[in-house]
């Protein structure tokens, strides 16, 4: 048996052609295949604007550039996310805040927000970034609600859920990203993710002004839009009309989006099928939670789209069990570590036992390999040690 990721590309001969073409082609960085796949992206899930931008990282630092945080702006975000999540508000020089997960989905409670904002005066927090945690939908609309009460923006997370959706309160469909709710959601092209171009990420957006402002953002601020032109010297000319970066996507690599594009809703199905045997093979075991089971079958638990993104399990010996597994060639992994617990971050200020349902999800968590091509012989191989292991 070959080691087992917890997460893993799938790149078929599709994809590699059209990295090729690309590279028979005159361009290399901006060409065709950008705008091409931004609109494919943006059609996926249900944006009217996308912008490909360098990997997910630098999607969210432009976000908080276009929202226009900066030395004082605070911002609030869960700690069980990547740190990037909350990173985004430091390089522009906000200040983070956190607020704890709700231990049943470990998703950013929005109770503990409302009594953070309620702590405050009006006006002190400047806007909130949810994460759609594991794949797993976050309510946008109740956020949404909230958000405007403060006059507050929406930065969604949604890294893990590009597919998944939750049905709102009029009972239509809402896609992670489609920017019903969110002024802005951000998607990463890292291998481990749906859609792997290696590096790679994409902002979505209904809000045009900021659609333009990303754009400008992504280039270094540089324009040649003659519409946008405070002078025009010839052809020549462009202008540098705010401080931005080089946060493009290379054509090749968005060529590689497209057509990883093609084989989504595939993967995402693939990922539903995983995680439905998983469910079946622990729902019964005491020694097993698991963090949002069954999401998917209609009536039973919620009404939503799970994406799977990770598979997530809480047991008493997690180090117990992770130990064991990599023992049997299984990478099973932690997600996350929470943010305010690390170094920098309690250089900050941050103290451990700040969130504590955050710490507590933490000290049991695991994400088992969960990815389109796993097959049902690994995950059965899968399935077994860890029984083995909890029996
Ligand atoms: C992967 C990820 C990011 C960062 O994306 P990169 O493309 O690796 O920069 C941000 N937030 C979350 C929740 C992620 O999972």
């Amino acid at each position: 048996m070959k080691p087992i990721p917890y997460g893993r590309q799938h790149i078929t001969e599709e994809d590699i052609q059209a990295v090729v073409q690309t590279l028979h082609s005159d361009f290399l960085t901006q060409g065709p295949k950008v705008e091409e796949f931004e609109q494919a992206f943006a059609n996926y899930v249900g944006s009217k604007y996308a912008v490909a931008v360098a990997n997910g990282t630098a999607a969210l630092h432009l976000c908080a550039l276009a929202l226009g945080v900066s030395v004082g702006t605070r911002v609030i975000t869960t700690p069980i996310t990547f740190a990037a999540s909350a990173n985004c508000i430091k390089y522009a020089g906000g200040e983070v805040y956190f607020a704890d997960i709700d231990p049943e989905t470990a998703l950013l409670d929005i109770d503990k927000v409302r009594s953070l904002l309620q702590s405050k005066p009006k006006g002190y927090f400047s806007g909130i970034i949810p994460v759609d945690f594991a794949g797993y939908p976050i309510n946008l609309e109740a956020f949404r609600n909230l958000a405007d009460e403060y006059g507050l923006w929406i930065i969604e997370d949604a890294c893990h859920a590009p597919g998944g959706y939750f049905i709102n309160s009029e009972g239509d469909k809402q896609l992670c990203g489609n920017g019903n709710y969110a002024d802005l959601a951000i998607f990463s092209f890292h291998p481990v993710k749906h859609i792997a171009t290696g590096e790679g990420g994409m902002v979505t957006t209904n809000n045009r002004e900021l659609h333009e402002k990303l754009l400008l953002l992504r280039t270094h601020g540089i324009t040649k839009n003659p519409e946008l032109l405070q002078e025009n010297h010839g052809g020549w000319y462009y202008e540098m009309q705010t401080l931005g970066y080089n946060y493009r996507m290379p054509d090749m690599l968005t060529a590689l989006g497209i057509s990883q594009l093609k084989q989504a809703e595939a993967g995402l199905r693939k990922r539903q099928e995983i995680a439905n045997r998983y469910d079946t093979a622990f729902r019964t075991n005491a020694k097993i939670q698991i963090l949002n089971p069954a999401a998917n079958q209609p009536g039973l638990k919620n009404e939503l789209y799970h994406a799977y993104h990770l598979y997530v399990i809480l047991i008493e010996y997690r180090k117990g069990l992770y130990d064991y597994l990599r023992a049997k060639q299984i990478y099973a992994q932690v997600h996350y570590i929470p943010v305010h617990t690390m170094p920098y971050y309690q250089d900050l200020g941050f103290n451990k036992g700040d969130f504590p349902l955050a710490e507590n999800y933490y000290a049991q968590c695991l994400s088992l390999p969960m990815f389109p091509s796993l097959t049902k012989e690994e995950q059965e191989y899968v399935i077994q040690r860890v029984q083995e292991f909890l029996n």
